[in-house]
């Protein structure tokens, strides 16, 4: 099933359309697309048998983050070698994790504001957690998701890096920085949840391409090591890193310019959409 956050309503994308779940479930399951996860095992066993209404048409501009208000938003640097290669760092040994601000969390189709000249992209892999997971066994791991989305990990990268200090989570935390969606997709729509081609593009132009078999740290091993330190609660997020690719990595660098279409697309999960527009408050990365 596919699970979508529509005008802010829970919905499900279905063959026909979206169909509301607060109405076809008879007010079972309320309308918040985040309250859901707590309540995920028997919401998915819902969905899945329920007859459902004709779904209706929509905009898809109407779709706001496939999750729009997790508890916690973790995400992972480094997690593919061609891309720890072209940012010039040495291969992990532990996941590198940071976090993204929910304040940045966005739809997948609209408008992204560039508050400098040096936004990147990183097409990324998002992991829904289904139920609290602590001291999971990786083994065991992949009854703790809900479903998978697909995100971008936009980076401002001269706050980012800037020494001594680096600000990881503030340089990825611009409002819109974190589209997630079209919808979230369970496991069972997938062949195989653990190989899905990835990639992005530019006005048409391909600047990332790989396949989420390439993670370092697998889906099952990051909720291994994070849950080892901490609960992972339901409607979690995690952006499971970046395959290379990235404008900071080229030569010369290339960052987002005004005017420009970005689009990342998951096989089997769908695409998102943004439109580069100058940001009111935008400011050159010298000045900064
Ligand atoms: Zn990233």
């Amino acid at each position: 099933m596919r699970i979508a956050n529509l005008s802010g309503r829970l919905t499900l994308l279905t063959d026909t359309g979206a169909v509301d779940v607060e109405r076809a479930s008879a007010g079972r399951f309320g309308p918040d697309p985040t309250a859901v996860y707590q309540d995920w095992a028997e919401f998915a066993e819902w969905a899945r048998g329920a007859a459902l209404p004709a779904g209706a048409a929509y905009d898809e501009t109407d779709l706001g983050a496939a999750v729009p208000e997790p508890a916690q938003v973790f995400a992972i640097g480094l997690n593919y070698r061609e891309h720890a290669i072209e940012s010039g760092l040495d291969f992990p040994v532990e996941p590198p994790v940071f976090t993204k601000f929910r304040t940045s969390l966005a739809g997948p189709v609209g408008e992204l504001e560039l508050p400098t000249d040096t936004v990147d992209w990183e097409a990324e892999l998002v992991v829904v957690i289904g139920k609290t997971a602590r001291d999971v066994a990786a083994g065991d791991a992949w009854e703790y998701v809900a479903g998978l989305t697909v995100g971008q990990d936009f980076s401002e990268r001269t706050r980012q890096l800037v020494p001594p200090a680096p600000q990881f989570s503030l340089g990825k935390s611009f409002p819109g920085f974190s589209p997630v969606g079209p919808a979230v997709v369970t496991l069972d729509e997938l062949d195989d949840p653990s190989d899905l081609e990835i990639s992005a593009a530019i006005d048409g132009d391909q600047v990332q391409h790989s396949r989420t078999s390439g993670l370092i740290f697998s889906i099952p091993v990051l909720i291994e090591r994070l849950s080892a330190v901490l609960p992972l609660l339901p409607g979690d997020l995690i952006f499971t890193g970046t395959p290379s690719g990235v404008g900071g990595g080229m030569n010369p660098k290339r960052f987002l310019q005004a005017g420009e279409e970005i689009v990342t697309r998951i096989e089997g999960l769908g695409e998102l959409r943004q439109k580069c527009v100058p940001g009111k408050r935008h400011t050159t990365a010298s000045a900064s």
